[in-house]
Order: structure tokens, then C-alpha cells, then sequence
């Protein structure tokens, strides 16, 4: 297999929502990614709440939404990991045996964070380790401003680009609420959400 160029973007994806769709497809069109492998948190070690819905519905809904672009796939690796979920951790797997099978020796991986996430970048567990591992990318969420952090030269770069103001908790909020939520997640995911009961009131 030739190599690729991959990026990874890791989330609780409770829900996945079209902003983290719209993000990894601007930075996959600008930096020439051939791959954006979408990773469900198990355990987000950043949150003190859990997730609303449950590691195999976040997982599922992911997999509903990546079959919109041909270069989007997604992964359990940090599923299948014990644990509160790091993002070198889930590097490394990658890295490893690729349960995807879409990684080859001389890959060039990317990690994509929105700018939200990439203003805490230090404070994660072995930042320089995981830019060993990836160059990382700050990609515009509307609403947080997209700023470089201190890091060494050359190893961040930043994407601007025209972005949704949709997080996940406005989705679980609407759906609280009865509200449609057709403009926020693709139409699978919302099926998916409304089968499944997932986020209304009285649901676990
Ligand atoms: P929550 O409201 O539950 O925190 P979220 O919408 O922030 O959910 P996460 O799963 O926390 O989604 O985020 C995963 C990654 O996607 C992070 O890097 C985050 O910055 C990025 N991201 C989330 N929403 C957007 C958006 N609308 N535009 C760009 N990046 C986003
Ligand atoms: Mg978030």
C-alpha cells in the first residue's frame, strides 16, 4: 500500500454532529488527507459528567455518519482500551495493529482538534509524545477563537475555515427538549437517535 496521509480525530462523539463532519472535511480538502479516522472516546478523561449515550450507540451513530465521504472511517480502538481514553493511546494503536488495516509504514498522521480542544493541548497526557506521533491540527469552531499555542516549530498547523456552530450538547439539549434536530446531525443519526430513545428525558 503507498502512504497516506491520515488524520485522526478523536471526541466523545455523544452525538457525532455535522460541525465535527464539516471540520475534518475542510482540513482533509486543505492539508490533502486521504483519510480522517474518527475515534469514540471510551471514557473522556476530561469530563467529570459521562457520556448520555452508551460507548456502543456513540460508536454506531459514528458509523452511520462517516459513510457521507468516501475518505471518513472510524475506529474502536479506544473502545477496546481499558480506561479513561488519551490521546496517545490512541495514536499509538493506531500506529500498531491497525484494526482498519489502513495504515502502512511512511503514513504522515495528523491529529485534528477544533480550537476549543487545542487551547488545552498542553495540559493532556505527554503532548510532546503525541506530536511525535502526529502533527497536530487546529481546525475553526465558531464561537472559540483559533489561536496557536506554544509548541516546537513546525509541528501545529492551523486551518481556518467556514464552520458550524453545532456542539453536542445542543444536540442532546434539543432532543431533551422534543426539538427536530435534522440541521445538526445527519439524517441516519438522528434515526438512530429517535429508535433508540437516546438523550430524551428519563433515558439513562
Ligand atoms: P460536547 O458539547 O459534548 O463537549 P462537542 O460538540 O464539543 O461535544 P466533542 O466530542 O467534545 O464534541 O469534540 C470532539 C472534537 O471535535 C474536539 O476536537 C472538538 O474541538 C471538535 N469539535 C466539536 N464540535 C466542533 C465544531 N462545531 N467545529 C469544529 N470542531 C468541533
Ligand atoms: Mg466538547
Amino acid at each position: 500500500m503507498t502512504a497516506q496521509r491520515i488524520g485522526v480525530m478523536g471526541g466523545t462523539f455523544d452525538p457525532i454532529h455535522l460541525g465535527h463532519l464539516r471540520a475534518a472535511s475542510a482540513v482533509a480538502d486543505s492539508l490533502d488527507l486521504d483519510r480522517v479516522i474518527f475515534v469514540p472516546a471510551r471514557e473522556p478523561w476530561h469530563r467529570g459528567e459521562q457520556p448520555g449515550a452508551s460507548a456502543d450507540d456513540r460508536f454506531e451513530m459514528t458509523r452511520l455518519a462517516v459513510v457521507i465521504d468516501p475518505r471518513f472511517a472510524v475506529s474502536r480502538v479506544d473502545l477496546e482500551r481499558p480506561g479513561p481514553t488519551f490521546t496517545i493511546d490512541t495514536l499509538a494503536d493506531l500506529q500498531g495493529a491497525n484494526p482498519l488495516d489502513l495504515a502502512s509504514s511512511g503514513d504522515e498522521w495528523f491529529f485534528i482538534t477544533g480550537a476549543d480542544a487545542l487551547a488545552g493541548f498542553m495540559t493532556w497526557r505527554d503532548p510532546l509524545g503525541i506530536l511525535e506521533l502526529a502533527h497536530l491540527v487546529g481546525v475553526t469552531r465558531p464561537g472559540h477563537a483559533l489561536q496557536a499555542i506554544e509548541l516546537p516549530t513546525g509541528s501545529c498547523t492551523l486551518v481556518e475555515a467556514p464552520g458550524l456552530d453545532i456542539s453536542s450538547t445542543q444536540v442532546r439539549e434539543r432532543v431533551r427538549e422534543g426539538a427536530d434536530i435534522a440541521d445538526l446531525v445527519p439524517g441516519p443519526v438522528a434515526d438512530y437517535i429517535a429508535e433508540r430513545g437516546l438523550y430524551s428525558k428519563g433515558a439513562s
